[in-house]
């Protein structure tokens, strides 16, 4: 079967679901973004401009310039917390697509010092556990918490590092992946896996994943990501 095109075109309309799915799943509310690079330009990425996600088309998708971090043309008002997105996609080249978000099963991790870790495969991609990102030693104790500025950005994405996501204290998360369908997926299952860690911690201490285990189900699941994707996508379209 060929491979469906991932020039452009694709990349912006399957933002535009990204958002939607997103918000069907609660992971995005009012607020809560997603972003994907351009493949024609890798500078460059497409995020809405600021708007709910489920209220995103494509008319409402811009494209900002990383290193700017300001839209290429006109003058849309843009998501405060854009920088986070500039940050990681020139941090991380490789990455493709980023969910920032507010999922309120993330938040305990972020200010409880309990670490976030796979308590089921489906969340194998959590590994030995999610870093914390503290906005206090970045940008001092009298913040607004938001990743409002480009140096904020880029302490958020050294927190990040190398992995596919970063709590943020007191405020929620940052998850990036190798194409929108993974990004997605991995923002609806840490929502789900930090339910249940939750759930599981009340009723004695929790068997985790171990590295070995978490490797082994994410790769699977990495290899899955259509099936998810295309269950979220029929849901929408039956609103
Ligand atoms: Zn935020």
């Amino acid at each position: 079967m060929a491979q469906p095109a991932d020039d452009d075109a694709a990349r912006k309309a399957d933002l535009v679901m990204a958002n939607h799915i997103l918000a069907d799943l609660g992971v995005v509310d009012g607020f809560g973004h997603a972003s994907v690079r351009s493949a024609a330009n890798p500078g460059h990425f497409f995020i809405s401009r600021s708007l709910a996600p489920e209220l995103v088309s494509g008319a409402d998708v811009v494209e900002v310039d990383a290193a700017t971090c300001e839209a290429v043309s006109g003058q849309p008002r843009l998501y405060l917390e854009r920088f986070i997105h500039c940050a990681v996609y020139q941090a991380r080249p490789e990455v493709q697509a980023v969910v920032h978000n507010h999922s309120p099963g993330l938040i305990p991790f972020g200010v409880s010092g309990q670490v976030l870790r796979p308590v089921y495969h489906m969340a194998g991609f959590l590994g030995a556990g999610v870093p914390v990102f503290e906005i206090r030693s970045a940008g001092g104790a009298g913040t607004d918490m938001l990743i409002r500025s480009a140096p904020l950005g880029a302490a958020l994405a050294r927190r990040l590092g190398s992995g596919p996501m970063v709590l943020m204290r007191g405020h929620g998360a940052t998850i990036v992946g190798s194409s929108l369908r993974q990004v997605v997926y991995r923002a609806v299952y840490a929502e789900r896996n930090g339910a249940l860690q939750a759930e599981a911690m009340k009723l004695g201490p929790v068997t985790y994943l171990n590295p070995a285990e978490a490797l082994g189900a994410a790769r699977t699941n990495d290899e899955q990501l259509d099936r998810p994707w295309q269950l979220w996508v029929s849901h929408l379209k039956q609103r």
